[in-house]
């Protein structure tokens, strides 16, 4: 998608930090972290977002979602605990429309929640 900023950081086009990256997944940090680790994790492929991607394929759904893991470890959130978010269209506030993860922790998160 040429248009689609994270496609641009999967091509090198648009610079990020990368912490972790397989064959079909990369996490970078966020732009405007939400907390002292905000990384995201994103399948290379672009798919809009988590039910586009689960219909196209879901084993890559599981890959992303190992990548998560991978990077919650290797960034020491393992213990403590983290949160996992994916905005999915408009009441969500998605944004960028290629499916990626919120990997957030660090430190305690709150409530889920705030409305
Ligand atoms: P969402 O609202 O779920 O679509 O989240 C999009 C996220 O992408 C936001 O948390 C932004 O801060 C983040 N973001 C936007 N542009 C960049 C960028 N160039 N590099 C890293 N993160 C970005």
């Amino acid at each position: 998608m040429s248009d689609c900023l994270f496609c641009k950081i999967v091509a090198g086009e648009v610079p990020a930090t990368v912490v972790h990256e397989t064959d079909h997944t990369l996490a970078f940090r966020d732009i405007a972290p939400k907390a002292p680790v905000h990384v995201l994790v994103i399948p290379r492929e672009h798919h809009p977002d988590l039910a586009a991607l689960a219909a196209a394929d879901p084993g890559l759904g599981g890959q992303v979602l190992a990548a998560v893991a991978a990077v919650a470890e290797a960034e020491g959130l393992a213990a403590d605990g983290y949160r996992t978010m994916f905005n999915t269209g408009r009441n969500a506030g998605q944004e960028v429309f290629h499916v990626h993860a919120h990997l957030l922790g660090g430190a305690p998160l709150g409530p889920m929640l705030a409305i």
